[in-house]
């Protein structure tokens, strides 16, 4: 057997773990299947890489809804704050944006990733690119190598390989088969903050596909909350979208009848509506009744009649009920490529308090990979570098008893 400590994927779970691994004196290799590190973790610097989130600790831990219990120890062990300094001693110093959101000064992941990488390079951690784990053999790994097939039998494994949103940057939960046939149980993968199809007609997706419905509210079981969403070609993006997935997914599956619902006028009572609407001469055209009665009119009046197409001729009080409570026709998640993240993945059932396989000692997981899911807001790098720094720590004390 190796010496050297085997870390599976190089994201953002990877790396943490490399890097803390490293600092405590480990031999230590990170294999990565793209011929570069971290792509996704770039990708998401693009649009305002969001580290992590600044609200009160208890609301921060409750964003992982079912698995806050068991992602704890983790976050308790390398909080936001944490996390904050981490990234403002490699140059990456962090600001607190609107809603709380803690983004890198320069918004962009990639100084920051450079200069993590010349931090790893000096604590003697080896990174093979091009690398891909190809499943067991054994208790062996064999790794698919530009020079063929190598066999590991590392001191101690990480697998640290994402979900499987976006496959083309190498998360492509290949994985899951492999773990399976190990008898390791990995819940359903599903698309996590992603968006919706709508069948929307010919004229109004011509029109306004790309069009934002900005100071909205959108309810589902999963609560109400206020913000701007797009109409897309296909259906409905963007993140207040995202936020509602994880409930409006659950309640696709359970056939509820409205799993989305839109306020097109959140800051307009019920009965204000209606008196307005009601005042509104009854020969005026309907789009006059609307823009001058409820301040509605572009995409908001359009996307009223898209769903309602009879709705000229309801009457004040059932067109205000329908502008404060319009369910959105939401047919199915968009593709799973498309998604921000992934829920599902390896079940909490198989793993010990510090994320080791319990049926195969010695091999840990970190990451996206781990059946949690969590909004957008910095929340989900949040826990994979904490669960990576986690899983460190449990290789650790289990090489100690070795
Ligand atoms: C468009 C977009 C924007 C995002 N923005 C944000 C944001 O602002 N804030 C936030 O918190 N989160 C954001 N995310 C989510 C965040 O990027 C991911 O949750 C995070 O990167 C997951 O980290 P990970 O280390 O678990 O997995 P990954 O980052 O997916 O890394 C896994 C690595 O494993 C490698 N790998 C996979 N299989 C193999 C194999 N068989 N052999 C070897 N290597 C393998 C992959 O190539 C990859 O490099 C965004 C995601 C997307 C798609």
């Amino acid at each position: 057997m190796d010496k050297t400590i085997a870390i599976i994927g190089g994201g953002p779970a990877g790396l943490m773990a490399a890097e803390k691994l490293a600092e405590l004196g480990h031999a230590v290799t990170v294999y990565e299947a793209m011929p570069t590190v971290a792509r996704k973790f770039l990708l998401a610097g693009k649009s305002g890489l969001n580290l992590t989130h600044a609200e009160a600790y208890e609301r921060f831990v409750d964003r992982y809804g079912a698995a806050a219990k068991r992602l704890r120890a983790a976050l308790d062990a390398f909080p936001p704050e944490a996390l904050r300094r981490w990234a403002d001693a490699l140059g990456a110093e962090t600001f607190v944006g609107t809603s709380g959101r803690v983004f890198p000064n320069a918004m962009k992941a990639s100084p920051l990733l450079r200069a993590w990488l010349g931090r790893l390079a000096g604590l003697g951690v080896d990174i093979r690119t091009r690398h891909r784990w190809a499943g067991f053999d054994g208790d062996r790994l064999r790794i698919a190598s530009p020079k063929g097939e190598i066999s590991l039998l590392p001191a101690a494994t990480l697998l640290a390989l994402g979900g499987a949103s976006w496959p083309r940057l190498g998360s492509d939960a290949a994985w899951v088969p492999w773990l399976a046939m190990r008898g390791v149980v990995i819940r359903p993968i599903h698309p996590a903050n992603c968006g919706f199809d709508v069948d929307w007609s010919a004229s109004f997706r011509a029109r306004y596909a790309g069009a934002p419905l900005k100071s909205v509210e959108l309810s589902s079981e999963g609560g109400t909350s206020r913000g701007e969403f797009v109409v897309s070609t296909h259906g409905v993006e963007g993140s207040l979208v995202y936020g509602h997935s994880a409930a409006v997914r659950d309640a696709l599956e359970k056939g509820s009848p409205e799993p989305l619902t839109i306020d097109l006028q959140p800051d307009r009572t019920l009965d204000r509506l209606q008196n307005d609407l009601a005042r509104q001469p009854p020969k005026a055209s309907f789009s006059n009744r609307l823009r001058k009665g409820a301040a509605l009119d572009g995409v908001k009046a359009a996307l009223l009649r898209e769903i309602a197409p009879d709705i000229a001729r309801e009457t004040p009080e059932a067109i205000s009920r329908l502008i404060k409570r319009l369910p959105l026709p939401v047919l199915r998640p968009r593709p799973l490529a498309e998604a921000i993240s992934t829920a599902g993945g390896v079940a909490w059932s198989e793993l010990d308090e510090k994320f080791m396989v319990k049926s195969a000692p010695g091999l840990f997981v970190a990451g996206e990979m781990i059946d949690w899911e969590a909004p957008t807001g910095g929340y989900l790098l949040s826990a994979c570098f904490a669960s990576g720094a986690r899983a460190a720590d449990g290789i650790d004390s289990w090489l100690s008893t070795q």
